[in-house]
């Protein structure tokens, strides 16, 4: 998943919906860390937990969040079902 413009994600989604991307992902990828450089708040993707359930391209406030189809192999793997 790619930001369109990286600044929203604490400029909008964090300054005023306290990230939900950080709540609705089921997979953790969103986390909002402290940012030691800045003082402030950082966006961390942790693109390789991603399950791959689009939610976060339908659910971002600005439609900032552009999710790509994974090249091939990737995505889960469920080998129980
Ligand atoms: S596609 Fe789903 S699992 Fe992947 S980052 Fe978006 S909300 Fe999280």
């Amino acid at each position: 998943m790619q930001l369109k413009d990286p600044s929203k994600a604490i400029a909008v989604n964090w300054a005023e919906y306290e990230s939900p991307e950080t709540r609705y992902c089921p997979a953790g990828v969103y986390e909002i860390l402290d940012d030691a450089s800045s003082g402030g708040k950082r966006l961390q993707i942790n693109a390789q937990n991603c399950v791959h359930c689009k939610t976060c391209d339908i659910k971002d406030p600005t439609q900032n969040i552009n999710w790509v189809v994974p090249q091939g192999g990737g995505g889960p793997n469920y080998p129980n079902m």
